[in-house]
């Protein structure tokens, strides 16, 4: 179903626009580590602000245990990141309820910004419990009470029910106001969802990083979509389990041995797995290598993929027409083992003619590494939102916005 966006709201101007952004980045001491995520909000907050809107801006940062937490955790450095960004003196108000917001709000002229305290600050100290993270009903009404229209442009959380998005956006319909995505989410559910639901083909998928068992619904229901399934990095070797092969000290997951052993009958040739790979004698970047195909050898441990899988998951990829990717081929971290995932991340930045798309997490590490990420279609802002995505399931935060 097409959900309502930003372009669809009507006379912004003079009117309180609630903006669940994620700002989830990481901070040390006051310092942003990396402010991608801020950067991928700005386009919708400066339509909302191009038109005269006021937008009263919701996040939460990392997890709050503690009063502690909070010294940490707070949104002030991000407001004074995003003031940069926009050119403009953006508003920060240290509290996200109460008469110190309410003012503040009441004081927003047209155009202005206002970054509200971490959502999650409210996790804590009160009788509900979790009252974001648990989507507490009052919670997300009072915040929806601060606003004429809202607009969710965070997909990181998007997989979560919180009271910042789903219980806004609950309280919102119910007042019959307007619950729109924002354009980050947009282009998120276009790209993820049109790859998915209506892939040009050939469609193929490669699923990498380090459990089988965090990435068996993805595996499914792309099986049942996909026109092949590239399966590398260290699940892998469940699966060689699963043929018969030896692993070695390689991650295997036994209770999950029997699974991959129907999946890889019920797939048939659709199913790619790696013919050799690079073993080593430790889990350390120093390791003695060896590349081997099949069987790998006692006393060692499979940590990348190798040349000839290099080569065969080149030849499936070369004319594919849409390519979603999520993990990592190998131990990318230790240079030694990051040959297959780096080589799969240039192949898919010089792919022409294709609909690439990068699912969250280390394969986006990667591709940055690389440098190739302009050349891809789409790489998703969401690691666990974007599985969830690909496992066909339905986002509850995305679920809440208002259909066309
Ligand atoms: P995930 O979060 O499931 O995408 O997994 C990412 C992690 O998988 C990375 O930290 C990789 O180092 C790890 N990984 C990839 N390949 C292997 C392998 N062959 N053996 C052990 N860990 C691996």
């Amino acid at each position: 179903m097409a959900k309502q966006t930003v372009a669809d709201l009507k006379d912004i101007k003079g009117k309180k626009v609630l903006v669940r952004v994620d700002f989830n980045v990481p901070i040390k001491d006051g310092v942003i580590g990396d402010d991608n995520r801020i950067v991928a909000a700005l386009p919708t907050i400066q339509y909302i602000i191009d038109n005269g809107g006021k937008a009263i801006l919701l996040s939460h940062l990392g997890r709050i245990k503690s009063d502690e937490d909070k010294k940490e955790l707070t949104l002030k450095p991000v407001a004074a990141r995003l003031g940069e960004l926009l050119n403009k003196d953006v508003t920060f108000v240290a509290s996200n309820e109460g008469q110190e917001l309410e003012d503040a709000i009441n004081a927003m002229t047209d155009g202005q910004v206002l970054v509200m305290e971490n959502t999650r600050f409210q996790d804590i100290d009160n009788d509900f419990g979790k009252r974001e993270s648990k989507n507490d009903p009052k919670l997300g009404e009072y915040w929806a009470s601060l606003g004429d229209m809202f607009v969710n442009d965070a997909f990181g959380t998007a997989h979560r029910a919180h009271a910042s998005n789903v219980g806004i956006a609950t309280a919102m319909k119910a007042n019959n106001k307007p619950a729109v995505a924002g354009y980050l989410l947009e282009k998120e559910i276009k790209f993820l969802g049109e790859a998915v639901d209506a892939p040009e083909r050939p469609f193929v998928a490669i699923l990498g990083g380090a459990k089988v068992s965090d990435k068996i619904g993805v595996i499914e229901h792309l099986l049942a979509k996909a026109d092949k399934v590239i399966v590398g990095g260290g699940m892998t070797y469940t699966f060689y389990a699963a043929k018969g092969l030896t692993v070695g000290n390689s991650l295997v997951e036994e209770d999950k041995i029997e699974l991959a052993k129907e999946l890889i009958e019920k797939a048939g040739d659709k199913l790619v797995l790696p013919v050799d790979n690079v073993v080593a004698d430790k889990f350390a970047n120093d390791a003695k290598t060896e590349t081997v195909e099949g069987n790998i050898p006692d006393g060692y441990m499979a940590l990348d993929i190798g040349p000839k899988a290099i080569a065969e998951f080149e030849n499936v990829l070369k004319d594919a027409k849409t390519v979603v990717w999520n993990g990592p081929m190998g131990v990318f971290e230790m240079d030694n083992f990051a040959k297959g995932t780096l080589a799969i991340g240039e192949f898919l930045g010089n792919l022409s003619g294709a609909t690439t798309i990068v699912g969250g997490g280390d394969s986006t590490a990667a591709v940055k590494k690389l440098g190739v990420g302009d050349k891809l279609t789409h790489i998703s802002t969401g690691g666990g939102a974007s599985l969830e995505y690909l496992e066909g399931k339905t986002l509850p935060g995305i679920a809440a916005i208002s259909d066309k």
